[in-house]
């Protein structure tokens, strides 16, 4: 393919994807493609997919059209999670040109060149199990704020979960190529802060070949980023409870450049339903996480997942779900509602939860969040506390989060964006 071609993507899913996005982009623009909005007429669209995402497959299907109709003539690349998982169904979507899969991601440029409009689909996929390699990857759109991934894939088999099936197997990147990351995202000037990324970030060090447990664990990883100088400003995106260890919460707490705030998938507050979903704790270890964090850092966020609608979830265990996350001392919930996935062993639990009474489920669950919230928000008022404002101007305000993940709202001054301000939380 000849240079100065344009290209333009678009990324659904997760920070991961976005980040993954991000490199794909830099790539092809060292390569000599102009980069343009998706809302513009490119040479090249790229569509990272996701299989998270509920109706991934007609989502994919409406932007090709959306595509079609704008440009026909252009070529069509889909990428991603869901390209790995149904390489096939992508390819007859009419227009798209190219699948590549998971090992064939960031071959992209390559595959480019090879490739011209009125051949028939190719797909570039192979099996799951034999993906293997890191390829590092960091988002750069937002100079506030960059995910850096630093693990990929999962060994884990949650019986609601095809990410394993999508990424493949736990596999990280060496904690020295991380540090060289860190230098060079610093190197491009303003990121003031590093939101460390995986999909299992808590099992890192299993080198990038995945399998064998090197030498270096995730607490290693974090000492060391602790260390640098380079960016004073970290956050973990998540990390499952049984990997969140006593070392970790206590280095954090103590740490530099670690801010006050974790993630933890908790997925539901039943002990039966976590059983049924393979998960590797019980509720009573993750209250003592909490606790233990809160006897620390009285101070930290705690964000939690929680899926509902789960196959047979009672009223019961909702309810259990609901009263154990009430008593919780934490600070904010990302709720999801279950959505049946090809290929996992939650298709063969029963009974169904109506999809209605899922809806519902997650209302409420949404409702107890936000008041989680305006509680931790309360309960740091009158507090001076180190916001990071974000650079966009929204209608004269501008907005940034405490290192406590707290939001702020402010009106907006140009010397703030993208700067650490000592901020009263009246
Ligand atoms: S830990 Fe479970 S939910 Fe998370 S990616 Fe692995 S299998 Fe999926």
């Amino acid at each position: 393919m000849e240079k100065n071609k344009s290209v333009a993507f678009h990324t659904l899913g997760c920070k991961l994807n976005f980040s993954e996005t991000s490199t794909l982009s830099r790539m092809l623009e060292a390569d000599g493609f102009e980069k343009k909005s998706f809302d513009d007429v490119a040479d090249v669209y790229v569509i990272n997919t996701c299989s998270v995402t509920e109706n991934a497959d007609k989502e994919c299907r409406q932007i090709v059209r959306r595509i079609q109709r704008k440009a026909p003539e252009s070529m069509v690349v889909i990428t991603g999670c869901y390209a790995q998982l149904k390489p096939k169904e992508i390819a007859e979507i009419p227009g798209v040109d190219l699948v590549l899969g998971a090992a064939e991601k960031f071959n992209i440029t390559e595959h480019l060149k090879e490739l011209t409009k009125g051949d028939s689909t190719k797909i570039s996929s192979c099996e799951i199990a034999d993906v293997t390699g890191f390829n590092v990857s960091y988002s750069l759109n937002d100079r506030t704020r960059t995910f850096l991934k630093v693990q990929d894939g999962c060994d884990y088999t949650c019986a609601f979960c095809t990410i394993p099936q999508a990424r493949g197997k736990s596999r990280s990147n060496h904690i020295d190529n991380v540090l060289e990351n860190i230098d060079s995202i610093a190197a491009t000037g303003n990121v003031k802060e590093i939101v460390l990324t995986g999909i299992n970030l808590g099992d890192f060090g299993k080198g990038p070949d995945g399998n064998k447990k090197t030498e270096e664990s995730f607490l290693d990883l974090i000492k060391a980023i602790d260390q640098q100088d380079a960016i004073h400003r970290f956050r973990i995106s998540s990390i499952e409870p049984n990997l969140l260890t006593d070392e970790i919460i206590y280095f954090v707490a103590n740490s530099k450049n670690f801010m006050p705030h974790f993630h933890i998938p908790l997925q539901s507050g039943s002990n039966e339903i976590l059983g049924n979903m393979r998960r590797r704790y019980k509720k009573e270890l993750y209250q003592e996480r909490v606790e233990h964090i809160k006897k620390v850092m009285p101070d930290c966020a705690i964000g939690v997942d929680v899926i509902v609608g789960f196959p047979g979830e009672s009223e019961a265990h909702f309810q259990e779900t609901h009263d154990f996350l009430h008593d919780l001392d934490v600070s904010y919930f990302h709720v999801f509602t279950y959505s049946e996935r090809a290929r996992t062993k939650a298709l063969e639990i029963e009974p169904i939860v109506p999809m209605h009474v899922r809806h519902e489920r997650n209302k409420v669950l949404r409702n107890l969040s936000y008041k989680k919230m305006q509680y931790f928000t309360e309960s740091h008022r009158e507090e001076v506390r180190k916001v990071l404002f974000e650079e966009q101007n929204k209608n004269g305000m501008m907005e940034g989060y405490t290192d406590n993940y707290i939001r702020v709202t402010a009106p907006y001054k140009e010397d703030w964006a993208n700067n650490i301000v000592d901020w009263n939380l009246r």
